[in-house]
């Protein structure tokens, strides 16, 4: 059986039995994957010098296709990213990203997904207080953007037509979109004027765009997207966490 050796990042530990774990692993090289851990004792997880969610390192994985779950032959993580596991909001952010990928991300490798994770996570994690809901906001658009969802921001998804830069739009939920104003928007949709579409924009990109602005509508926007369009109308508990409001205050300690 080959040996392959990876970087990846772990989203998500089971445990299996007192001496083993089941680890999904996002691979820059695999994809998804599912490994098997043998002589991992329970709890070892939490800084007992195992490997926490979200660790980032080389993993090496004895590989057979057609096998649900690979057999882990070591894994070395350079980033423990345990400060994420630290507070609520950065803790929220990431675990918003790991769900969208360990729903829709394939057993193939896509490696700017990888790298857009990668990036995201080690920036959720070392942005200042004020800027955590921003990464969080921008790694989460991005990952969408990545797996082939994101929401359509220059033509009215109702005719078709393309906007003028200083028009206010709507965003169609279930478009996913915006729509014109020359068409009629569903009561209760919220308005998209030229800065939010802008803004949004970037946010797909991965960035923060400079003065984000209603950080909290954003929030919201991303929460409604992704339950509509990727969760199956299952909300993610995550976004409780992530209170733009908190952002003047001292760190939100995360509970044990
Ligand atoms: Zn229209």
């Amino acid at each position: 059986m080959p040996n392959l050796t990876t970087p990846a990042i772990l989203l998500r530990t089971h445990p299996f039995s007192d001496s083993s774990r089941v680890l999904r692993f996002y691979a820059r090289d695999l994809g998804l994957v599912g490994v098997m851990a043998r002589g991992v004792h329970r709890g070892a997880s939490r800084g007992q010098g195992g490997v926490g969610t979200f660790a980032e390192g080389v993993a090496v994985i004895s590989f057979r296709e057609n096998r649900e779950l690979q057999t882990l032959r070591e894994f070395a993580p350079a980033r423990a990213h345990l400060a994420l596991g630290a507070d609520v909001r950065r803790l929220a952010g990431a675990s918003v990203a790991a769900e969208l990928v360990l729903r829709h991300a394939g057993q193939e490798p896509h490696p700017q997904l990888f790298d857009s994770l990668s990036k995201g996570l080690e920036r959720i994690e070392q942005a200042v207080p004020g800027e955590v809901i921003g990464e969080a906001l921008a790694l989460g658009w991005r990952i969408v953007q990545e797996l082939g969802f994101g929401p359509e921001l220059t033509t009215c998804t109702a005719c078709g037509s393309v906007l003028e830069e200083e028009e206010m739009a709507r965003f169609d939920l279930e478009a996913g979109g915006i729509r014109g104003p020359g068409c009629p928007a569903a009561e209760g949709s919220r308005r998209v004027g030229p800065v939010a579409r802008a803004q949004l924009g970037t946010l797909l990109t991965g960035r923060v765009p400079d003065g984000l602005r209603g950080a909290r509508a954003h929030v919201s926007l991303l929460d409604d997207f992704t339950t509509f369009h990727m969760l199956g109308g299952r909300r993610l508990e995550s976004f409780r966490f992530l209170e733009p409001e908190a952002d003047a205050g001292a760190e939100v300690p995360a509970r044990n």
